[in-house]
């Protein structure tokens, strides 16, 4: 391994002790960056890495708002505006209990690539809250919204940082977030966040586009392989956002989907999750039921508490996490190459541990990482963007053929990265390598900053 990327690596683990995910991430891309930097000593000179791996700025603040019997809670917010080198902050929010500055820099860097590899001018951020929205009310979320809005919109704005959703924030926290914004400025600059209501701004496709574009991209790599997605059965983790997209369009190309999941353990549904199942997603994730309500509206599915689908589901083909982070681990990676899956598709940021993927990949497996199968929402959120900035509305096929297009792009950028380096098909060190030319390229030519 080159020795500035070892220095590099090894400084992040000193200067970030406390802040696992965050040295994850950081050691799996800088690892795959090596034959990169072997070819482009000016960027060990300028110390590319060195600055990349360290965030323009971090914004930590209070965020204090009244429940509804009146007291005062307390949470904390974050925004992490990671780099601008080719365009403005952009990235999602996330309210969930387990977020800390160790999520959001781990988001923020996967950003940086993933906003780079669609080849849009959208630099890196990413943001959120330790609040956690199941069990509040739509007022006490309403009232969260807004003081968490109160701070952060001295830090946001069209061209400067523009936030979207995220693991807890869907379009109904976009527009109570919007609404505060509006109201601070006294302006309507709608282009300041994306995920919004088709009413005030908001882009068609935009709640289906990290599903739908994460199936196109598995699209190209199953063409790719030489087969598609027609009879194969799929697994899914989460019950959310993306996984709702993913299962949508799974259905309309011909595969079947058995698996979804939650805190509270998995499903399996021999029948395929397809029609009315899937639209029953949405209502399950607005209410924050868990997956357990999904067993008792259908009888056919089985219930498995507490455990995840990984390495157990019967005559699967493909694997897809589209939860959260680490969701497959060692053990789990164990189990699928025990089953002989050929797929396991990253979704959700930072699905698998490095060793899950190491293992994975040592035996075989096909693999498509997170920051290039997810980036179709984000691409999505840059269409919106425009459209806002024009002050004109895509119709959904308009917006789909774009979104689709992309993915396209995505998949053979990567491809063509790792080929370029000798790496063959490996799509994992691709994406890393493809994302870190154009910011690389950016960052030198704006000098030292
Ligand atoms: P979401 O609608 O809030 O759904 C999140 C899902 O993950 C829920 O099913 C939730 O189940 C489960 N989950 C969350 N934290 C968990 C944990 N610690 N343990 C087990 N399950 C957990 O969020 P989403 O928008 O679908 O996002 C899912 C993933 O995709 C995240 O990694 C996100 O960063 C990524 N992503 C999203 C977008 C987007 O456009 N939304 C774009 C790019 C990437 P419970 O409620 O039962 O915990």
């Amino acid at each position: 391994m080159h020795t500035y990327i070892e220095q590099v690596i090894e400084d992040v683990k000193q200067q970030n002790a406390a802040e696992p995910e965050f040295i994850q991430t950081v050691e799996e891309v800088l690892r795959s960056l090596e034959p990169a930097i072997a070819q482009h000593p000016e960027y060990v000179e300028a110390d590319i890495l060195g600055r990349l791996v360290e965030p323009e700025r971090m914004i930590t603040f209070r965020v204090s708002w009244l429940d509804d019997r009146g007291r005062v809670r307390t949470s904390r917010g974050y925004r992490v505006q990671f780099n601008s080198a080719i365009g403005p902050y952009k990235g999602g929010l996330r309210f969930h209990p387990t977020v800390y500055s160790g999520i959001i820099k781990f988001l923020g860097f996967e950003q940086v690539f993933k906003n780079a590899l669609t080849g849009l001018s959208i630099g890196g951020g990413k943001g959120g809250s330790n609040f956690d929205p199941r069990g509040k009310s739509d007022g006490e979320i309403m009232r969260f919204c807004q003081a968490f809005m109160t701070e952060l919109y001295r830090h946001i704005g069209s061209s400067v940082d523009v936030p979207a959703g995220d693991i807890g924030v869907g379009s109904r926290e976009i527009g109570y977030l919007f609404g505060q914004y509006k109201r601070l400025r006294g302006s309507f600059e709608n282009g300041v966040l994306t995920g919004k209501s088709l009413e005030y701004g908001g882009s068609q496709v935009r709640p289906e586009s990290t599903g739908y574009g994460a199936v196109y991209f598995l699209q190209h790599l199953l063409q790719h392989e030489g087969t598609s997605l027609e009879g194969k059965t799929v697994a899914l983790s989460g019950y959310g956002n993306v996984t709702w997209g993913a299962a949508l369009k799974i259905n309309q190309l011909g595969g079947k989907v058995v698996t979804i999941s939650g805190s509270d353990g998995y499903i399996y549904d021999a029948d395929g999750i397809s029609g009315e199942k899937v639209e029953y997603l949405l209502w399950m994730r607005e209410h924050n039921t868990g997956v357990k309500a999904y067993a008792e509206c259908y009888p056919s599915a089985q219930f498995y508490p507490g455990e995840t689908p990984w390495g157990k589901v019967p005559d699967v083909d493909i694997y897809m996490p589209c939860a959260t982070q680490n969701e497959i681990t060692l053990n789990e990676a164990i189990a699928i190459v025990r089953q002989g899956v050929r797929y396991v598709i990253e979704v959700s940021n930072m699905p698998c541990t490095n060793e899950a993927i190491d293992y994975l990949m040592q035996h075989g497996v096909v693999m498509a990482p997170s920051k290039a199968v997810n980036a179709g929402g984000v691409a999505v959120s840059a269409l919106e963007m425009s459209q806002n900035s024009q002050g004109y509305a895509w119709e959904a096929d308009v917006v789909e053929e774009k979104l689709a297009e992309i993915m396209k792009d995505i998949h053979d950028n990567a491809a063509a990265a790792a080929e370029e380096y000798g790496l063959g098909y490996n799509l994992m060190a691709g994406a890393n390598l493809a994302g870190f030319h154009r910011v690389a390229r950016a960052m030198y030519g704006q000098g030292v900053l």
